[in-house]
């Protein structure tokens, strides 16, 4: 049998040592855009601080791949996938007019994911020009941070660099904020939040309100509320404006504001999607339109075509696009086994419960399983029980979120010790009825409840 991978992130490779270890004689070829083997994402902005070297980035080096007869094509663009036929046509990313065509038993699609780039900021917009004057990726000073050659980008940059501006609060903003407060050079640090709280993927109002507090302990600058209109500058990016047309000088850009499944090259394909339009609006205007699309799966992460199997970043299940580690390491594993079927055997994939951490501005913070607006829908918000905890002076924050006597999710910022006690009673759903006030008392220990 012969299983092709599209994609050489944490996904696509995991689904290959799954493969070859649960069959040896599988034939797997794995083709990636980029032109390294596979390395870490988690470790970019470590990267481009300058703190590790490419070498420490790389976890599989090519005699990885050697040792398991898997064979990497890099630089091989995936551009067509043609189901009915069982072939995939690739471009040579050196060389775009070369292309090539290649057959599959089973096919895999893990290509993950890209940076958002609100379209406002990215081109002029037919119906606000005076507005929206016409920015482009090739100014220097803008940036997003997905792949290496990103990081070495940005590295090159903030040699020169002075004032930076984040867009977006979530995890990579976070992190990537920490970074340039800490260390010797430190730089002149802005995060701009569309959204009215920072970390509003993970985090409620209150607990936001305790972060925004830590963060501007360490100097961050934090502008809630506000969109970046326009990018300034010529050549260089100087600052950007905001919509209430104050201008935020700074001369990097860099764009957290989420990812989108890469799945463009399959939209032609006959392989089911779900379609979610992102609209842009100013002054009451539609001003941009696009769609985020991504793979629907179901529990053998298939997509609606049988051979055809989709994990990581680029998929959706059960209405949930993850975006995290554990979702495309546990994907990888349920679509390698279900492939390969050990004695007949499928398994089901259930789900992963989202669990977000942080260690970054001398604190820590978790976001365990559903604890905001986005996970919960507004009617259930209704049959949701609460307790928390704050200490704005410790800067401590301790929330956990309870439906039919069972915990859903938990906040903790300051102290995350409870993570894995509180995981587990997520994960084995148990009743909480009888001590759930006793959850968020410093000596808890789960053993004496069960
Ligand atoms: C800087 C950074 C920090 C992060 N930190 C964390 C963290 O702390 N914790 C956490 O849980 N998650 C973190 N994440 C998210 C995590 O890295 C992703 O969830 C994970 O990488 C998903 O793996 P994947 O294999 O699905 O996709 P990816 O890692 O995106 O890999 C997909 C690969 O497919 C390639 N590809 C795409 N299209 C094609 C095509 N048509 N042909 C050939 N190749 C193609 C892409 O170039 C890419 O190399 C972080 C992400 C970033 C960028």
């Amino acid at each position: 049998m012969k299983v092709i991978i599209i994609g050489n992130g944490l996904a696509g490779v995991t689904v290959a040592s799954n493969l070859v270890s649960l069959d040896p004689s599988v034939e797997v070829e794995i083709f990636s855009e980029e032109n390294y083997p596979y390395y870490s994402r988690v470790k970019l902005v470590d990267f481009m601080m300058g703190t590790i070297s490419k070498e420490d980035l790389i976890v599989f080096e090519e005699f990885w791949y050697e040792a398991r007869d898997i064979t990497l094509h890099l630089q091989s663009r995936v551009i067509e996938v043609i189901p009915k036929k069982k072939k995939i046509i690739v471009e040579d990313v050196t060389d775009p007019k070369k292309t090539e065509e290649h057959d599959f038993d089973k096919l895999v699609i893990a290509s993950g994911s890209k940076p958002i780039i609100p379209k406002s900021a990215l081109e002029e917009s037919s119906t606000k020009k005076t507005i929206l004057e016409p920015v482009h990726r090739d100014k220097k000073g803008w940036h997003v941070l997905r792949t290496i050659d990103d990081a070495i980008e940005i590295r090159e940059h903030l040699k020169q660099a002075q004032r930076v501006n984040i867009l977006g609060s979530g995890l990579l903003g976070l992190e990537i904020a920490d970074k340039f407060r800490t260390g010797n050079n430190t730089l002149d640090t802005t995060i701009i939040e569309i959204e009215p709280i920072v970390a509003p993927a993970y985090l409620d109002k209150k607990g936001s309100f305790v972060l925004s507090n830590l963060l501007e302990r360490a100097g961050v600058k934090i502008l809630i509320d506000t969109r970046v209109t326009e990018c300034t500058g010529e050549e260089h990016i100087e600052g950007c404006r905001l919509s209430d047309k104050t201008i935020q000088k700074g001369d990097i850009i860099l764009f957290a504001c989420g990812i989108k499944p890469n799945v463009d090259f399959l939209v032609d394909s006959g392989i089911e999607m779900i379609e979610t339009p992102d609209y842009e609006i100013e002054a009451d205007e539609v001003i941009g339109q696009e769609f985020t699309r991504s793979i629907l799966v179901n529990e053998h992460m298939q997509t609606n075509f049988d051979d055809i199997y989709a994990v990581g970043d680029c998929c959706e299940f059960d209405g949930f696009m993850y975006g995290i580690n554990p979702a495309a390491i546990e994907q990888a594993k349920h679509c390698a086994y279900n492939i390969i079927q050990p004695g007949g055997e499928t398994m089901d994939y259930k789900g992963t419960i989202p669990i977000v951490t942080f260690h970054g501005f001398d604190t820590e913070l978790a976001s365990i399983g559903r604890v905001n607006e986005y996970t919960i829908g507004q009617a259930e918000m209704e049959e949701i029980f609460s307790y928390f905890k704050v200490d704005l002076t410790l800067g401590e924050y301790k929330k956990i979120f309870i439906k039919d006597e069972k915990l859903i999710g938990a906040i903790l910022i300051g102290n995350i010790s409870l993570q894995m006690e509180i995981r587990r009673m997520i994960l084995e759903k148990i009743n909480v009825s009888e001590f759930a006030d006793k959850i968020l008392e410093e000596n808890f220990n789960l053993r004496d409840y069960l």
